[in-house]
């Protein structure tokens, strides 16, 4: 039974979503078992190529955020850094390492992989961490290296540099599995990729509406299918049955912030603080806050025409973390102004140095161009120790104060 018929309409997202992602990873399990291929790929990387080979691919950032989330993480944390790496390498490469070792965890467990995929247009710390798993489980791997773009635009250098590797990866997967590459289903498969990113941001788009029908922390929750599911079916048929009913929310004018008011609308840049995420946002709620804004809608619209290398190219290249300064503060104002944002809270994440190196500038900008307040908060995405609870409070309390301050003064 394939996934598209264990999930139907009279579903809502909700259920869609429980049991595709407690099938998710049952699926990769059996995959194993039964001899087939697994792959271990980062979170934005295409999809397309394994999947059109019927390759199982799963996600260690995601599975660490599931572990990280039931509080599991600190475990691997300690055992990663006692072999030796250092404290302040990513949580989700550290836990992930571990992992790779020990195969145990407090949540699903994840087959080890036969091939590892990995595009570094999130950053390059996904370089050594991949490069470590291939070496230390001696399985190929497979790249699509993207240059950062630090002019303003996208140039087609760039873009012919990744289009050009794609042939490459072809090449891997043929001598990988002994079959040539399907190209028929790897046109079926770019349909349903580029038409799953595009259901995914119109649901998340959705947020624009006053108030808000979804909370940014349930949309926490979706994002697991758009990680994990962007190239099959069911994540899109879910994401459509999402909007329908934050339509129908819409309409009765009912709000995502479940049992309390949305009185302020804030962007939240960064990853969650998944060791923390009922304490980050429990302290929102108490203040009628709600995370209207967010980058990851727009992380996943990886849009272009199916069967056109060259717009895939250019979609994983432009992608949010691979932009310069001037295009991560753009697109941070227009979150901020679609979604009526009225402050913003930045996770300073210990673990991200990608994203933390480029916040304090960008708050900087933001503040002078939009006058929007905004906050910080030490955290991580993983390791619960870089977080500090009354930090978060104190925090939030002085950006809430200033936001009612700024509506009194209209
Ligand atoms: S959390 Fe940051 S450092 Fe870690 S893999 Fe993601 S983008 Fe890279």
């Amino acid at each position: 039974m394939n996934n598209s018929e264990i999930i139907n309409d009279s579903m809502t997202s909700k259920e869609m979503l429980d049991i595709l992602v407690a099938k998710n990873m049952e699926d990769a399990r059996q995959a194993k078992k039964s001899g087939g291929l697994v792959c271990w790929s980062s979170s934005i990387a295409p999809c397309e190529f394994c999947e059109a080979m019927g390759i199982y691919t799963v996600y260690p950032e995601n599975h660490v955020v599931g572990i990280a989330a039931r509080k599991g993480a600190p475990e691997l944390l300690a055992y990663a850094e006692q072999k030796g790496y250092n404290n302040d390498i990513c949580g989700y490469a550290r836990a992930n390492l571990a992992y790779m070792d020990v195969q145990k965890c407090i949540s699903e467990e994840m087959p080890l992989p036969d091939v590892v995929l990995l595009c570094n247009n999130i950053c390059d710390t996904l370089l050594k961490w991949y490069e470590n798993i291939a070496y230390t489980l001696n399985v190929p791997l497979l790249l699509v290296d993207v240059p950062f773009n630090h002019e303003d635009e996208v140039t087609q250098a760039n873009v012919d540099y990744v289009k050009d590797q794609f042939a490459e990866i072809i090449r891997q997967l043929e001598n990988l599995t002994g079959r040539p590459f399907d190209y028929e289903k790897f046109g079926e498969v770019m349909k349903v990729a580029s038409q799953n990113a595009n259901d995914w941001y119109d649901a998340t788009a959705l947020c624009s509406a006053v108030p808000s029908p979804l909370s940014g922390f349930d949309m926490f929750n979706y994002m697991a299918l758009i990680v994990c599911m962007r190239g099959r079916p069911e994540c899109g048929m879910t994401f459509r049955k999402l909007k329908s009913e934050l339509e129908e929310k819409i309409k009765n004018k009912e709000g995502g912030l479940r049992g309390a008011e949305e009185k302020y609308r804030i962007m939240w840049d960064g990853i969650a603080c998944w060791p923390y995420l009922s304490h980050t946002y429990k302290v929102l709620k108490g203040y009628g806050a709600n995370m209207v804004g967010s980058t990851y809608p727009s992380a996943w619209a990886l849009r272009y025409t199916p069967g056109n290398l060259e717009e895939m190219a250019r979609a994983y290249t432009s992608m949010g973390n691979n932009i310069s300064l001037k295009g991560q503060i753009d697109l941070r104002k227009n979150i901020i102004t679609e979604t009526r944002c009225d402050g913003v809270v930045m996770h300073l994440n210990r673990s991200c140095k990608n994203c933390d190196f480029l916040q304090y500038e960008i708050g900087q900008e933001l503040q002078r161009s939009l006058g929007i307040p905004i906050t910080t908060f030490d955290g991580d995405q993983a390791d619960p120790r870089n977080y500090s609870k009354a930090q978060y409070e104190t925090r939030i309390q002085a950006l809430v104060e200033v936001m009612e301050q700024k509506k009194q003064n209209g």
